[in-house]
């Protein structure tokens, strides 16, 4: 028998959905034109790069032709950054973000900062939630932009993003968000939340990988990342991913008619999955906002024990997580979110990224809870920090 694989990692990808699948294929087979070409056998690849753009910009409350396709959020958050503070030079060299922004922000920052720009980078509290006072009071007049994620990818706290778009106007300054776990799951208004760029990536529900979008509002004179043709209206060289862009409407369109019912359903079993371990797990605190949090988002941390141990255990037993480690970079360093949020190394170091999806079930969740439990335990009875912890307490 094949091994059931419990899949609880859709914050790092998601399953493209077969109907998203189903609408790419004819362009890779029948209607493969280039869109850019003259002849009607591309017209149709144009019509529909234009429909998901449609698509796209209705779910945001967005103008169609602000939408620009990129090959994902990486390169959104890159563009919007790079792009901003190229173009208002003359304003300023400042920009304000904050500390627990994915890397595609962070290492661009790292990057402007080697060009010249100065970078505020702002505190948030113990569940994650920037601190808006600050936030105000680090604003310059040379201040070009105001980069804060939507919800964050680790911990899932969503961001008062209505309130840093009222300040970014207030003061003239321009704010993008990487709404790239945001985009899907919650509703999101450009025109009334006063965003200015915004950053989507496919792949994070259940689209294809490879394919992103920059919203760029109407009047801002950013020019282009990739030099190249004339495609998306001289903004994005490079000849469209039209199946990529077909899926990404698809997958759009599916995540908004679904969104209310599908996250409630998905928070439902959140809640049920971060009760059953806070209560049958000693020693364990859940990480992030307990209720302003992304639906499907819980992130644990368990005191005694190491992150990656615990995710090779339960690897063992088919349960695809994630860790607060940036283990991928070969560095052992703990979450530069969950430093943020003041947990010391060594409780940052135990931690634990479970994202649900639609296909998520209760039998999924009480098995992973019951495998949890287990593993916890044996990595404990291991570990000498709990041996001294447990004689000390005995005493
Ligand atoms: C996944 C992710 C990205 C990067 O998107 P890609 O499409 O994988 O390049 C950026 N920001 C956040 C918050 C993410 O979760």
């Amino acid at each position: 028998m094949e091994k059931k694989i419990i899949y609880l990692d859709n914050a790092a990808t998601t399953r493209t959905k077969p109907e998203v699948v189903e609408a790419m294929l004819p362009y890779f087979t029948e209607n493969y034109g280039n869109p850019s070409s003259v002849y009607t056998f591309a017209g149709q690849n144009k019509a529909a790069v234009t429909a998901a753009r449609e698509t796209i910009a209705k779910s945001l409350n967005a103008q169609t032709q602000d939408i620009y396709f990129t090959a994902g959020g990486s390169e959104s958050d890159n563009w919007a950054l790079k792009a901003a503070m190229e173009a208002y030079k003359d304003k300023g060299n400042h920009l304000i973000t904050s500390k627990i922004e994915h890397h595609a922000i962070l290492h661009t920052c790292e990057y402007l900062e080697k060009q010249g720009c100065e970078v505020t980078y702002i505190d948030v509290d113990e569940n994650g939630v920037v601190d808006l006072e600050q936030l105000e009071a680090a604003i310059r007049p040379t201040t070009v932009l105001i980069s804060i994620m939507y919800a964050n990818n680790e911990i899932g706290t969503i961001q008062p993003v209505r309130q840093i778009g009222k300040i970014a106007k207030e003061h003239g300054v321009l704010f993008h968000t990487d709404a790239v776990q945001a985009y899907g799951q919650l509703p999101i208004d450009v025109a009334s939340e006063n965003i200015d760029m915004l950053s989507a990536s496919a792949h994070k529900l259940n689209g294809p990988k490879g394919i992103g979008f920059l919203y760029i509002r109407k009047g801002l004179k950013l020019r282009s990342l990739i030099h190249g043709g004339g495609q998306e209206r001289k903004r994005r060289a490079g000849t469209e991913n039209v199946p990529g862009i077909v899926g990404f409407g698809k997958a759009a369109e599916i995540a908004h008619e679904t969104m209310d019912q599908r996250t409630r359903i998905e928070a439902g079993l959140r809640n049920y999955l971060v009760k059953r371990v806070l209560s049958e797990i000693p020693y364990t605190r859940l990480n992030g906002h307990s209720s302003v949090r992304l639906p499907n988002n819980a992130n644990f941390s368990f005191q005694f024990i190491e992150g990656e141990s615990l995710l090779i255990m339960l690897d063992m037993k088919g349960i695809c997580a994630s860790s607060g480690s940036a283990c991928t970079s070969g560095s052992l360093d703990p979450s530069h979110v969950l430093l943020a949020i003041g947990l010391p190394h060594e409780i940052a170091h135990g931690s634990l990224r479970l994202t649900l999806s639609d296909e998520t079930t209760l039998d999924d969740i009480d098995y992973t809870v019951d495998q949890l439990k287990e593993i916890v335990q044996n990595l404990r009875n291991m570990s000498p920090l709990y041996e001294d912890f447990v004689k000390k307490n005995k005493k």
